[in-house]
């Protein structure tokens, strides 16, 4: 079964309650959990392929800003499955092709979109050993 990352960020940390249950209802498992803050360096390793953007100083700060939980999610085709769940990056785009995604309900802004999905399988593989080291990947 394939795994990807998930992360409730700070923005809809109160909603992550909710965001299980979509997750659990669309058939996915949840193999991991951790609740974590993470410190500038760590956001800042997790995104480094952004850091030349305009956005990602806000994007740090943000993601700072209190504690994210991350998941290790396994599921058939577990990568898509969860981005297409989550909906587009752009919460206003999520809002109108894609009302019942997760960023549609609980974005509130480009920077704060609720939650975030690995984007590939590599990457997935990256950023589940950057939250859960122990975790067994295949
Ligand atoms: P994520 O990696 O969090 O799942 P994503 O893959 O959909 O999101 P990326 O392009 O990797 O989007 O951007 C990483 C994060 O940076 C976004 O989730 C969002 O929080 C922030 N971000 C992306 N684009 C913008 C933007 N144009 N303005 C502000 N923030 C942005």
């Amino acid at each position: 079964m394939e795994k990807t990352l998930a992360i409730i960020k700070p923005n809809a940390i109160a909603n992550a309650e909710e965001i299980e249950k979509m997750i659990i209802k669309d058939g996915f498992t949840i193999v991991q959990r951790r609740r974590v803050l993470l410190s500038k360096e760590q956001a800042m390793e997790f995104y480094a392929e952004h850091r030349d953007k305009p956005f990602f100083s806000d994007l740090i700060n943000f993601m700072t800003s209190g504690p994210v939980l991350a998941m290790v999610l396994s599921k058939d085709r577990a990568v898509r499955a969860w981005r297409r769940l989550l909906g587009p990056t752009s919460v206003a785009a999520a809002i109108k092709k894609h009302p019942d995604s997760i960023r549609a309900r609980f974005g509130s802004s480009d920077t704060e979109n609720a939650a975030h999905g690995s984007d590939s399988a590599e990457s997935a593989e990256r950023e589940i050993r950057f939250f859960f080291p122990d975790v067994t990947l295949y």
